[in-house]
């Protein structure tokens, strides 16, 4: 582990073989540095000596080459970025590319906010716990000045009001108490007496948080990842990754493989810029599995017949006042109906949400200037005031949405180096809760590039091997 650590100390990383490997050793051909291009263009080609002039005008001082591209400056590239500077200290050169740096679209920007410790898989239980003592310490890790998460402590209840979903409440139950979270079982006597404000009558069993759970400003969360970045060099590029250069590297008479370490980055101006790098890691939240498709995920054969598993499912979040409802002690709410609802401050406001069925969630909507209030009047109203009696009077006051970084596959995380480009890791398709486990997730990533394995949180599970072979790895808590 530590030599491993010294090797990054030492210098950058070394590339890929060819000509377009990061050059710190002196026998492999330098990558041309910008001037180098500019220089060979002939005098008499006036119109590319203008355009290469624009291009360095509009290029600034991005760096042509780098250790550790990150594709996508949300919540998990940032975290990822945050957790290699860390370890590493210096002499690493990270870029974060970012297509928005407004993080108008970001599922970041637009999430609940929501973190809790109730996951059926131990990975994910592990990796929000991760999370929650990330966000209880956040000053220490991202220092005094940065800007405070308003973190709302407050447990997550599950309603279970089915045989089979009481048994695999049970069940989810004993793994999480396993992996050392606090959650209780509630029977409906005990919700009786402890929730009077909850209609209990069809419910079976509620297992409900008592540490570790609650919401926080995730805005302010990367923000504060971000600015601890830029104080130590990290570069926020801003751009988007449209291509990648390959080169056919002849493994025998009859087999050859694709290779990549240069990306191709659209800058705002619309000048294409080619980047060097060693390691690329893709993070790009629901457009994962755009980014995976440029790197030819899905569209060749065997290990590269298979698509990253990720596309935008857009689900709305809705904001109403409740006057009559009650504020202290109202968990953060799953109904069994999967409708969830959240107190917002203390003054009877409160938001909510509900992700469509399975077979009308088909992705073809991802409009997210438009959402569908339909859908809260007509579906996930009646839920709730059948629920919470007290929720019969209440008034929608705006809404917003977002998209899910959705796996298809499995609802579950993407973790880990892509089988076919090994210097290509996966961070994505979190389907719902990539938030709270931006801390862990982002840890693991620079533990499995950096240290060659992970160390903490043992994530195996969640690489791309088990899409190749068919092998879901089911999240059941998906909300
Ligand atoms: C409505 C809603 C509610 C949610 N609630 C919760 C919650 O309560 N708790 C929780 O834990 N999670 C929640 N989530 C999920 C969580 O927000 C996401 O899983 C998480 O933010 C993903 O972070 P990310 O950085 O991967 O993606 P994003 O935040 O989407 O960031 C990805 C970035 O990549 C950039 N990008 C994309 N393609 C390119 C490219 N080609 N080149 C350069 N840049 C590119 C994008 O511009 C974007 O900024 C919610 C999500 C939504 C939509």
């Amino acid at each position: 582990m530590i030599a491993s650590v010294r090797a990054f100390r030492r210098g950058p990383l070394l590339g890929l073989g060819g000509k377009r490997t990061l050059a710190n050793d002196r026998k492999i051909p330098k990558v041309p540095r910008y001037a180098d291009q500019v220089k060979s263009l002939k005098c008499s080609d006036y119109e590319s000596l203008k355009v290469a002039s624009e291009v360095r005008k509009a290029r600034g001082d991005i760096p042509l080459e780098t250790d550790v591209l990150i594709i996508g400056g949300g919540v998990i590239g940032s975290s990822i970025a945050y957790w290699m500077m860390k370890l590493v200290e210096k002499g690493l050169n990270i870029v974060i590319l970012e297509k928005d740096p407004t993080y108008h679209r970001c599922a970041t920007t637009r999430s609940a906010g929501g973190i809790r410790q109730q996951f059926s898989l131990p990975e994910n239980i592990q990796l929000s716990m991760f999370g929650a003592q990330f966000l209880s310490d956040y000053k220490h890790y991202l220092g005094d000045d940065a800007p405070d998460i308003h973190f709302n402590p407050e447990g997550y209840m599950f309603l279970a009001n089915t045989d089979s979903g009481a048994q695999q409440m049970e069940e989810n139950f004993k793994v999480q108490k396993q992996m050392g979270a606090r959650v209780r079982l509630y029977s409906k006597e005990m919700l009786n007496q402890q929730f009077p404000f909850l209609n209990v009558e069809d419910v079976k069993l509620a297992s409900y948080g008592l540490q570790n759970e609650g919401w926080f400003d995730a805005w302010s969360l990367l923000q504060g990842l971000k600015e601890w970045n830029l104080r130590h060099q990290i570069s926020y590029v801003h751009g988007e990754l449209v291509d990648f250069r390959f080169v056919e590297e002849i493994l025998g008479e009859y087999s050859t493989r694709r290779r990549t370490n240069e990306a191709i980055i659209r800058l705002p101006n619309g000048f294409l810029l080619d980047m060097t790098f060693s390691e690329a890691v893709v993070c790009a939240g629901a457009d994962s599995g755009h980014v995976g498709r440029i790197l030819g995920c899905g569209e060749g054969e065997e290990i590269l017949s298979v698509p990253a598993p990720v596309e935008p499912r857009k689900r709305g979040v809705y904001s109403f006042h409740a006057p009559d409802a009650p504020i202290v002690g109202f968990p953060f709410l799953i109904d069994p109906s999967n409708t969830y609802v959240r107190r917002e401050g203390l003054g009877g406001h409160f938001i909510c949400g509900k992700s469509p069925n399975k077979e009308d969630d088909n992705g073809e909507d991802i409009d997210l200037e438009s959402v569908d209030e339909s859908w809260f009047y007509e579906v996930i109203w009646p839920a709730l005031a059948k629920r919470v009696p007290a929720f019969e009077n209440i008034k929608l006051k705006h809404s917003w949405c977002g998209c899910y970084d959705y796996n298809y596959f499995d609802e579950n995380a993407i973790i880990g180096k892509h089988p076919y480009f090994k210097n290509i890791s996966f961070c994505t398709g979190f389907s719902g809760h990539g938030l709270q486990m931006a801390p862990g997730a982002g840890r693991a990533v620079c533990e499995l590039i950096l240290e060659g394995g992970y160390q903490t949180i043992d994530l195996t599970r969640f690489g791309f091997e088990r899409i190749l072979m068919g092998e879901p790895l089911k999240e059941r808590h998906i909300v």
